[in-house]
């Protein structure tokens, strides 16, 4: 079945692009190309601009009550749902995330993220009254903040995607969504499904492209806020242009996550859970724990039950249910991680598993060995960078203070975890991270709390009521009625 289309999704229906540029979309399995679209310049972000900016100024969706607009989304939902496993495999196909990945957060974390968000938005205080501390009451509006750009990366690109356009548009904001060049499939079925459920036209525009695109959608006047998932550094980019022109952003960036293993903990399941947390999506997680925390007195016991688990895990083909570790999406981020690989040897580390070359079996596909670095010292860049692959770090501490320094001695602070049989221990180890997110003995992102980073890691937060919140401006109107 092909994947090929010819049009960008604007104002409510397939239209043709400006130019004749391309993206070809290649499978990091057989490096072959999958299915080709065209590439969105400067004038067809125009286009998706104006569409919004039309809907958002004289269309119906702004001015409709909360209530109409959680009716479009409900539609949505449902149709949504039943598309899942489809959305699941063009995400495989597009960027060769794991299916058993893909079909627990790939579509279903999406729809459970829209779920959520018609939750919060039903019991939302979209206009309340409350008393004022000089005259009368003052009643207080979330009212939508504009035209919305919102931009994905490819690693959970329906995922990042849901973050945005979900709670913008309940909150009656109109978007223009630029997808990752790489993973422009999954929102072309994004965008039946918004028609199928009667969202009004220019109510959300898609035009995929690259980062010369993305940076036009940025500085557009016609937008009111930014809504970015990516890498650190084009987020600072972005943060720069949003801040010359006062433009509202929230800013979802990279981490290097660690997990902390206390000496109590049980260390099968402990394992278990590792190879979640530290290698979802073949390593391509924002939320990764990459760097594995053991005291020195159980270094060994955690290393060897770490590299015992990690290599008997499946790498291969991402189509097949049993792989647990597929490709890197692309031959620039094979290259890249065999970079790291690399420098941690010269840096010092010990490669306790993996090291460069391909996966045994393996003679096509951006592959990379899943690898494990010994005798870390934190300072290392290997330690101290992202790197987006499936290489850990394991670190050793002295004390649970010397845990928490070093979890704290990252310019990152997205996420992390604590592994241990005693739940106060945990929690107060969990308290004394500076992280947006932390688990203890465990690690699932829950939709109804405010999800972001500290530090490096990003601005603003994404779910939960907090979530929706980033998509509004608050207007407060005083009033000298007498109070009810
Ligand atoms: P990236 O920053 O290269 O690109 C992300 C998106 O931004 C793409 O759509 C890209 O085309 C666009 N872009 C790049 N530069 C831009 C610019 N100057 N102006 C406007 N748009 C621009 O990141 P990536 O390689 O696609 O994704 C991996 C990164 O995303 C990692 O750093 C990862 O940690 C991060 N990430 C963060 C979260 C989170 O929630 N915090 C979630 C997933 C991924």
């Amino acid at each position: 079945m092909s994947h090929d289309r010819d049009t960008f999704f604007i104002g409510g229906g397939w239209a043709a692009p400006a130019s004749t540029d391309v993206l070809e979309v290649v499978s990091p399995h057989s490096e072959q190309v999958v299915a080709r679209v065209p590439e969105g310049t400067p004038a067809d972000i125009d286009a998706a601009v104006a569409a919004a900016r039309k809907a958002f100024d004289e269309g119906p969706w702004p001015r409709m009550s909360p209530e109409e607009r959680i009716a479009v989304v409900e539609a949505f939902s449902g149709l949504y749902a039943g598309k899942l496993a489809e959305m699941a495999d063009l995400i495989t196909i597009e960027m060769g995330s794991p299916t058993s990945f893909a079909n627990l957060a790939q579509s279903p974390a999406p729809w459970m993220q829209i779920e959520s968000f018609l939750t919060i938005a039903r019991e939302f205080p979209w206009e309340a009254t409350r008393p004022g501390a000089l005259g009368g009451p003052v009643v207080v509006r979330h009212e939508p903040v504009g035209v919305v750009a919102a931009i994905p990366p490819w690693n959970v690109p329906q995922f990042t995607i849901m973050s945005k356009v979900i709670p913008a548009i309940l909150a009656g904001c109109t978007v223009v969504v630029k997808p990752a060049p790489e993973t422009p499939l999954d929102a072309y079925l994004m965008a039946e499904l918004l028609m199928e459920a009667g969202v009004p036209e220019g109510v959300v525009n898609i035009v995929a492209g690259g980062r010369e695109t993305g940076e036009h959608l940025v500085s557009h006047p016609g937008v009111d806020k930014v809504a970015f998932t990516g890498s650190t550094a084009a987020g600072r980019k972005i943060a720069a242009i949003c801040g010359e022109q006062l433009k509202r952003v929230s800013l979802e960036l990279g981490g290097k996550s660690a997990a902390i293993v206390l000496d109590d903990a049980d260390l099968a399941a402990t394992i278990e859970g590792l190879k979640f947390t530290a290698l979802m999506n073949s390593g391509q997680a924002c939320v990764a724990q990459t760097r594995i925390l053991a005291s020195r007195a159980n270094y060994d016991n955690v290393l060897d039950a770490l590299v015992e688990g990690v290599a008997k895990m499946q790498v291969g083909d991402p189509m097949d249910p049993a792989t647990e570790i597929g490709p890197m999406v692309a031959q620039r981020q094979q290259e890249r991680v065999e970079k790291y690989i690399a420098l941690g040897q010269e840096e010092g580390a010990r490669v306790a598993l993996g090291g460069n070359g391909m996966p045994e079996g393996l003679d096509h596909g951006w592959y990379v060995r899943p690898t494990i670095f010994a005798d870390v010292d934190n300072r290392m860049r290997i330690a101290q960078e992202e790197i987006f692959g499936p290489v850990l770090s394991v670190i050793p501490f002295d004390d649970v203070d010397d845990a928490v320094r070093i979890a704290n001695d990252s310019e990152y602070g997205l996420a992390g975890t604590v592994w241990t049989t005693d739940d106060k221990a945990g929690l107060d180890v969990a308290r004394r991270v500076r992280t947006g997110t932390y688990g203890v003995n465990t690690y699932t992102m829950d939709f109804a709390a405010p999800f972001g980073g500290f530090k490096n890691s990003g601005v603003g937060r994404e779910f939960g009521p907090e979530g929706l919140g980033q998509f509004t401006e608050l207007k407060s109107i005083y009033t000298s009625l007498p109070a009810t």
